[in-house]
């Protein structure tokens, strides 16, 4: 049995007549800046992750971007971020001319480690990032109370988790300004790039709003350096019809990873620890072991398809030679890009391929049917 990693198009094949007039409508509009589509997703997404405001933007690093200036990061400021994250997350903060602080994160729920926060934090600090990495929350309780401690505002990266929840209450809120990208492969994805800001904030959601577009409120008045960032109305309009079958498609994905979590838990890899305070959406299923390699290929050669999310971190990556910050510097974050593994979940996934991984993991490892 083949098993994929992601079935992008089974999304557009259980929707396709919805999709197919969304996209018509748009075309046909004459409209195809900003306008009724753009608005109503704001709406609704919003609605969805209970903030009062949602801005949409390009795509999920200049939601970040754009989130991290609105807050008042500037050249020189410091921005506390994740040892462990997709490198956009460190992107967004050196593009602003700020530089990253790396804090490790936990070897057990891969989360930004709020008991090292407190000694991260300068004068200069200007906003923490704390990054919901493959859909399951940080710990948001003492994150806050430290950063409302010391009045540094929070910026979340949800690329991730679209759905996921803290204390019962969805990702969308929790800090300041909360960034997120709708790329194709996200719990909720675009068929393009498209990302989104969410936020109670009115002042923050009325700069980012200016922000994406110029730094311009009435047409040709320019009050700031502003972007072009904008939402794509044909990507709001594909979004509005998706977004009504993301609980469903999450809850697919929660199940498949409590099979996981069941089934090969006497294997010997490292399972990922979901603290009962978050439900996670599930946007990858990261597992570790010593021997990742040789697992990847016994389970390739079963044409079961697997990712590492993610092997170089970003304080080893060229990119940031210059932060001087060498092997050894977070051991955690290099012990995970070694060892970690993604094993296929997704909303199209059925009970028999989520059957023929578990089987080939337990064989590959040794641990019998
Ligand atoms: C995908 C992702 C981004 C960037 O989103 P794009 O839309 O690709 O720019 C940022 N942070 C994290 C954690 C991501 O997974």
């Amino acid at each position: 049995m083949n098993v994929p990693f992601l079935d992008l198009k089974a999304s557009y094949f259980a929707l396709q007549p919805e999709i197919d007039a969304a996209v018509a409508r748009v075309l046909g509009s004459g409209w195809y800046i900003g306008g009724v589509e753009v608005e109503a997703f704001e709406r609704e997404f919003a609605g969805y992750v209970d903030a009062e405001h949602c801005v949409g933007v390009a795509n999920g690093l200049e939601a970040l971007q754009l989130a991290l200036l609105a807050v008042g990061v500037t050249p020189g400021s410091e921005v506390v971020v994740p040892s462990h994250t997709f490198i956009a997350t460190w992107l967004a903060v050196t593009q602003l001319g700020a530089t990253p602080v790396p804090v490790e994160v936990r070897a057990d729920t891969y989360q930004l480690d709020e008991s090292l926060l407190a000694a991260a934090i300068t004068p200069r600090c200007k906003a923490i990032v704390p990054v919901h990495l493959y859909g399951t929350p940080a710990e948001m309780d003492a994150i806050l109370e430290l950063a409302s401690a010391h009045r540094i505002p929070i910026v979340e990266d949800a690329a991730q988790a679209h759905g996921a929840r803290y204390r019962g209450r969805r990702i969308g809120s929790h800090g300041k300004a909360v960034s997120w990208s709708f790329y194709p492969g996200k719990n909720l994805g675009a068929f393009g790039d498209a990302g989104a800001i969410t936020t109670d904030d009115d002042g923050v959601a009325a700069h980012l709003r200016s922000l994406r577009n110029y730094g311009s409120a009435v047409r040709y008045v320019h009050d700031e350096r502003g972007f072009n960032s904008r939402l794509d109305p044909i990507q709001a309009a594909i979004l509005r019809v998706k977004l009504r079958h993301l609980d469903a498609w999450n809850e697919r994905r929660r199940v498949i990873a409590s099979r996981y979590l069941d089934e090969l838990s006497d294997t010997g890899l490292i399972l990922p620890a979901v603290p009962a305070t978050v439900e996670s959406s599930w946007h990858l299923f990261p597992v570790r072991h010593q021997r990742r390699d040789a697992l990847r290929e016994a389970l390739g050669s079963k044409k079961i398809e697997t990712l590492i999310h993610y092997p170089i971190p970003s304080h080893l990556q060229r990119a940031y030679s210059d932060l001087g910050l060498g092997p050894g510097s977070f051991p955690i974050a290099e012990t995970i890009g070694s060892t970690v593994l993604s094993l296929p979940i997704g909303p199209a996934m059925t009970d028999e391929q989520a059957a023929c991984v578990i089987d080939a993991v337990r064989t590959s490892l040794g641990a019998g049917g």
